[in-house]
């Protein structure tokens, strides 16, 4: 029997639920069995806000959400600059029988030629774009990359705005699930402006 793993890996700044129902619209579409969540450790493109421990703890709430999440620790618990070179290659180890599907917005594929190998990149998975109304799909251009569009329904949050809102004092029980935002209360994370 085929098994399709789709694979969500960010910065989850938090994780908010645009990552969640894109993630699970590309799994009703392409029929995947599991959407693994595989929160970056040090995202070297990017600027962390909240502790590793946290975006995982975080990523492991929202994923209680729905049975075909799962949550992954390659990533955390490697050290040094996350690339998706070294989660696909111990990602391919563990589902070694699966075909692996890597989920990544616009923006982000429009990115995946800086991204560390991308021709390795285009063997070990095919790359699914989530594609939001409004948006361009751009297919970059990576010899051998196999790319899918998905089309998703739009969900105007991002990370950057929740943490403003936060360090605003507002409200953003409408962006994250209900256990996120209690856990981002008790913990006091986003607090300050950026
Ligand atoms: P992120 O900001 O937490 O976002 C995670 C994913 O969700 C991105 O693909 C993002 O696409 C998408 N997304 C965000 N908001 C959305 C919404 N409202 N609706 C639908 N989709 C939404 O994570 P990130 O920092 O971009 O990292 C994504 C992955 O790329 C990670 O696994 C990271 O390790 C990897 N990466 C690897 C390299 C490398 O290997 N050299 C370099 C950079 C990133 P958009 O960004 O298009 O919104």
């Amino acid at each position: 029997m085929r098994v399709a793993v789709g694979i969500l890996g960010g910065t989850f700044d938090p994780i908010h639920r645009g990552h969640l129902e894109a993630a699970a619209s590309v799994a009703d579409q392409l029929g995947l069995s599991t959407i693994l969540l595989v929160p970056t450790g040090d995202p070297w493109q990017k600027t962390t806000h909240a502790s590793r421990e946290d975006r995982l703890a975080m990523t492991s709430l929202a994923a209680a959400e729905s049975d075909v999440f799962t949550v992954s620790r390659v990533d955390i618990d490697r050290p040094g600059p996350t690339y998706t070179l070294d989660t696909l290659r111990d990602l391919r180890e563990q589902y070694s029988e699966a075909e692996l599907f890597f989920i990544v917005g616009a923006d982000a594929l429009a990115g995946l030629p800086s991204w560390r190998s991308p021709e390795l990149l285009a063997e070990m998975a095919t790359f699914v774009g989530v594609t939001r109304p409004g948006e361009r799909f751009i297919d970059p251009d990576i010899a051998g990359l196999q790319v899918v569009r998905v089309d998703v329904p739009a969900v105007d949050v991002s990370s950057t705005q929740i943490r403003s809102r936060v360090a605003e004092g507002e409200p953003i029980d409408d962006l994250v699930p209900e256990s996120v935002a209690d856990y981002i209360s008790s913990h006091r994370l986003y607090r300050e402006s950026e």
